[in-house]
């Protein structure tokens, strides 16, 4: 059975018997209803650097917006600075507050991606997918943009 792009959450995935993604459980032959035909998933980490073009209409833009994702709360920040090998009963304060200084890019992924004012307003970027095992955020981008970004 060869690896197949699914429909649903874009990852390159080996179907199940009962033809399911293995990764959101969801019919591969089944492809989504709406205008999502024609894109792609495009992998935000934290070392990513796009192009200066809209990620929405490819048009040259100076304009970044931001996109951010918790991976997880305040009060688990805090726990797991005091529950650790050794405790940290100050960055657990911290955590409360601040909760990204004290567990670092674990607990808020922050993305900049060019988009122009005109999608801003009318076509904003959204979260698609989020990666929290490897701190990725996913964005759905038109297939012929994903080279020029890159
Ligand atoms: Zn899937
Ligand atoms: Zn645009």
């Amino acid at each position: 059975m060869p690896v197949q792009k699914c429909p649903h959450c874009y990852r390159n995935v080996l179907p199940t018997k009962e033809r399911k993604c293995p990764s959101c459980r969801q019919l591969i032959d089944n492809s989504p209803m709406d205008a999502r035909a024609g894109k792609d998933l495009l992998w935000l980490s934290r070392n990513t650097r796009l192009a200066p073009i809209c990620v929405q209409c490819g048009v040259p833009t100076e304009e970044k917006i931001k996109l951010q994702e918790f991976s997880t709360t305040r009060m688990k920040a805090f726990f797991s600075c005091l529950f650790r090998f050794r405790p940290q009963p100050i960055l657990a304060v911290i955590a409360l507050f601040r909760p990204e200084l004290a567990v670092g890019e674990g607990y808020r992924m922050l993305r900049k991606v060019p988009c122009c004012s005109r999608c801003r307003k009318s076509n904003p970027v959204t979260i698609h997918s989020v990666d929290h095992h490897s701190f990725r955020i996913g964005i759905l981008v038109q297939e012929e943009l994903l080279d020029q970004l890159k």
